[in-house]
C-alpha cells in the first residue's frame, strides 16, 4: 500500500496507474475504520477498481467543536486494516493540505440539505459537499462508494456528481450491522459497554418493527405510530430524537401518509438520537 499526503504527490501516482488504464474508485473516509468501512473497500474491489482510500477528518462538516475534538482516531489499526486487505492507495492529507490558508469557496445545495440532519446540524452537508467535491478534483475517480448508513450524504453527493459535471458512478453500498443489529459507526467506540450492547441496539428494533408494522396493509396513523416508538425510544434510556421520519428516498421530504408511498416512491424511516452524547443516526427501507 502507498502512502500520499500531499495534493501533488497523489495527483502524479493516479495520472500514472490512468496511464496504465486502471479503473480507479475512491472510498472516501474519516478513519477509526470498521467492517462497514471494510465493505465498501471489498465492492471496489470486486468490481476491480484499483481502491484510493482516503482518512480526513474533515473539520468544515464539524457543526460541534467537541463532536470533532473527540472524534475517534485509530491511525496504526486503520493502517494495519487497510494493509491486510490489500489496499492500493491511502490518501492521508494534513489539514493545511486540504484548506490552505485564505480557503475562500463554499459549496452549498439548496435542495436535499435542509431536511433531516440538516435542520439540527446547519453547514454540516455543505462541509461535505466541499471535501467530496476536493477528493474528487484531487484523485479524478472513475467511481467512489458511499455507505447507505448516511443515505442523505449519499443522495446528496449523487446530486453533487451529476449537478457538477463530476459523472462518476456513484455506487452505494448497503449498511452493516453489527450482530445485535446496530449500525456500524466509528462513533460507537464512544459508548460505554452497556449503551453500545443493550440500548444502542433498540434503534434497529425499532425500526424493524415499524416496517414490520407498516408492511400490514392497515389504515395506519403514521404521526401516532412513530411518537409511539419515540416514547419507546425514550423510556429505554435514548435522549434527545433529533428526528424520526418516515421520508421520499429521493426528495428527503417527509410523508405524512401511506397513500403517498405506495406507487411510484421510494420511502425509508430515517432516525438521528442521542445516547448520552453521542448521536446515532440509522435508516431503514420500506
Ligand atoms: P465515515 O468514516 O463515517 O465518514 O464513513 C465513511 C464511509 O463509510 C461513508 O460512505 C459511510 O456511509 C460508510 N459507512 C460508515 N458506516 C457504515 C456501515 N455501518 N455500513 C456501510 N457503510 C458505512
Amino acid at each position: 500500500m502507498k502512502i500520499f499526503e500531499s495534493v501533488k504527490s497523489i495527483k502524479k501516482a493516479i495520472a500514472k496507474h490512468k496511464e496504465r488504464g486502471k479503473k480507479i474508485a475512491l472510498v472516501p473516509t474519516m478513519g477509526a475504520l470498521h467492517q462497514g468501512h471494510l465493505s465498501l473497500i471489498k465492492l471496489a474491489q470486486k468490481k476491480n477498481y484499483l481502491v484510493v482510500v482516503s482518512i480526513f477528518v474533515n473539520q468544515k462538516q464539524f457543526n460541534n467543536a467537541e463532536d470533532f475534538n473527540k472524534y475517534p482516531q485509530n491511525l496504526a489499526e486503520d493502517l494495519k486494516m487497510l494493509q491486510q486487505n490489500g489496499i492500493d492507495i491511502l490518501f492521508l492529507p494534513k489539514a493545511e493540505e486540504i484548506y490552505p490558508p485564505n480557503f475562500t469557496t463554499h459549496i452549498h445545495l439548496q435542495e436535499l440539505s435542509s431536511s433531516l440532519c440538516g435542520k439540527t446540524r446547519p453547514g454540516h452537508f455543505d462541509g461535505v459537499a466541499l471535501i467530496i467535491t476536493k477528493l474528487f478534483n484531487i484523485i479524478t475517480p472513475h467511481a467512489a462508494i458511499f455507505g447507505e448508513k448516511d443515505f442523505q450524504q449519499l443522495q446528496i453527493i449523487k446530486r453533487l456528481n451529476r449537478d457538477l459535471n463530476f459523472d462518476l458512478k456513484i455506487i452505494a453500498a448497503p449498511i452493516i450491522r453489527d450482530s445485535n443489529g446496530l449500525a456500524l459507526s466509528s462513533r460507537n467506540m464512544r459508548l460505554s459497554k452497556t449503551e453500545c450492547e443493550e440500548i444502542a441496539p433498540k434503534i434497529f428494533q425499532i425500526l424493524s418493527y415499524l416496517k414490520k408494522q407498516l408492511g400490514q396493509k392497515k389504515n395506519h396513523n403514521l404521526s401516532q405510530l412513530l411518537s409511539e416508538a419515540s416514547e419507546n425510544l425514550r423510556s429505554s434510556g435514548f435522549g434527545k430524537i433529533d428526528y424520526l421520519e418516515i421520508c421520499d428516498e429521493e426528495t428527503l421530504l417527509p410523508l405524512t401518509n401511506l397513500r403517498q408511498f405506495t406507487k411510484n416512491t421510494q420511502a425509508r424511516i430515517f432516525i438521528a438520537i442521542y445516547l448520552g452524547k453521542i448521536r446515532l443516526i440509522d435508516n431503514i427501507a420500506l
